[in-house]
């Protein structure tokens, strides 16, 4: 096993990381900002490094003060946490290079994931079912009209190097495509440094289905079944749980076996995420994430497995000995995304916490990095921390929610905990009934 590794990330995932590393004995660096030096992760590891001010492509995303912060504590790997530069290619590259372990896939991997086009052939080639859509780029409007007019409206253009939900742009009939289809550029060059865009079938009324799978690099890989994160604003998660409302034991175990087999054949290493549309009892993928997500807990609450755990033993070496079938579902987990923002207008909500306190209580996990008195600095994403609940099944857990919702306290500041004690008594949300653009619809009839 590793004898030190360096976290690279902050938060409520930097927390979770050293968590995982604690138990296994190995010692833990934190990287921070200048912003970060009172942040919670800094306090509860053996060493810290500050590496830069406050804007994160000084700090989290500077690449020399990371490996730097590596070299002065003789780390030998480092976990990237989600977001920052977990999915960055070339990171994985020079940590190679200086010979410290990168804990995710290998940097080939990253990369074709992380171009969604070459994601997309690389799914259907392994037998993954995808959206259909352009076979590649799209240069020209008159190429956008001819694949759009053939596939029929309404479409999704969208780009290539894409990510967070960022520059989409859905056109309903053809007069609309010129314009979409230079805004989508142009944002897509804005936003991401590329102007590639590609087109897809827009789906109605899908709902956002994935799987979660881990590999050992060799060609044995396994799923840990589904998780659905189909309440969604501007295309973020919000709410997410696992196992999906929408599907039985059979579909779950067809799907599952699809993404473990591609997985197989790509031999990939370590913890995934297949990302799918789910319409009219059909999956359609959409994406692949190489990296752990922010709503791996509910996985990890149903299968009992500690995803983090999971993924430093196969990054050393030391190979994934869960087999399918030691993999069972037990029960039911909600998630709730615990954002410092206003729960009705979503400004966000910096500042000092002048009061905390967290719901406790059987089947309730609070995954964060905040305190009483902590500051939250107005940097960085808004996500302080994730409420997990567990029942024996979703009604039990729905009444372990809404108690626990109950419970927290968070003062000083304004957090989204109002809109989950909304939702956690909507009829809809009790029974499963939503698909990716209920929460919108709800928040346009209830602001
Ligand atoms: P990103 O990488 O920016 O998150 P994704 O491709 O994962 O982009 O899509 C994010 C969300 O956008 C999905 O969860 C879904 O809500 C919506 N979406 C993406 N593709 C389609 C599609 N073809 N039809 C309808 N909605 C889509």
């Amino acid at each position: 096993m590793f004898s030190k590794v360096l976290i690279a990330n902050r938060g409520e995932i930097a927390l979770r990381v050293l968590r995982a590393c604690k138990e296994l004995g190995i010692q833990t660096v934190a990287v921070h900002s200048t912003a970060d030096a009172e942040a919670m992760h800094v306090k509860l590891a053996d060493e810290s490094v500050c590496i830069g001010p406050p804007m994160a492509r000084d700090s989290y995303l500077n690449i020399p003060q990371i490996l730097a912060a590596c070299e002065i504590t003789g780390a030998d790997a480092v976990h990237p946490g989600y977001g920052f530069l977990s999915e960055n290619a070339r990171f994985a590259e020079i940590l190679e290079a200086h010979n410290i372990q990168f804990i995710g896939p290998s940097a080939e991997h990253i990369r074709v994931m992380g171009d969604k086009i070459a994601a997309k052939q690389t799914a259907e080639r392994l037998g993954i079912p995808v959206v259909p859509g352009s076979a590649g780029g799209v240069d020209t409007p008159e190429e956008a009209k001819r694949i759009s007019s053939d596939m029929g409206y309404p479409v999704l253009i969208k780009a290539a190097s894409g990510g967070g939900g960022k520059g989409m742009q859905v056109v309903r009939s053809e007069d609309e495509i010129e314009l979409a289809f230079s805004t989508a550029r142009s944002e897509a060059a804005a936003n991401f440094g590329d102007d590639t865009v590609y087109i897809e079938k827009y789906l109605g009324k899908p709902r956002h289905i994935e799987v979660q799978v881990m590999g050992d690099g060799k060609g044995h890989a396994i799923h840990l079944g589904e998780r659905d994160c189909s309440l969604q604003r501007r295309h973020q998660k919000v709410w997410e749980e696992a196992r999906s409302p929408a599907l039985n034991d059979e579909q779950q175990a067809k799907i599952g076996e699809i993404c473990a087999n591609a997985m197989k054949g790509l031999g990939y290493s370590g913890a995934g995420t297949i990302e799918f549309l789910y319409e009219n009892g059909e999956f359609y993928f959409i994406e692949m994430n190489t990296r752990l997500q922010v709503e791996h807990p509910v996985t990890e609450m149903i299968t009992r497995i500690d995803l983090v755990n999971e993924q430093l033993k196969v990054a050393c070496g030391a190979g994934l000995d869960i087999k399918q079938e030691d993999v069972r579902f037990h029960g039911h987990a909600i998630e709730c995304r615990i954002n410092a923002e206003n729960a009705q207008t979503f400004r966000p909500s910096p500042g000092k916490i002048s009061h905390y306190h967290p719901p406790g209580g059987l089947g309730v996990r609070v995954d964060s990095g905040v305190y009483q008195g902590y500051s939250i600095p107005p940097y960085y994403d808004s996500l302080i921390g994730k409420l997990i609940v567990t029942g024996r099944n979703r009604v039990e857990c729905m009444m372990r929610l809404r108690r626990a919702l109950d419970e927290f306290v968070i003062d000083g500041i304004e957090t989204t905990i109002p809109l989950f004690r909304n939702l956690v008594d909507n009829a809809d949300i009790a029974n499963g009934a939503y698909d990716i653009h209920w929460l919108e619809n709800y928040l346009e009839k209830t602001v």
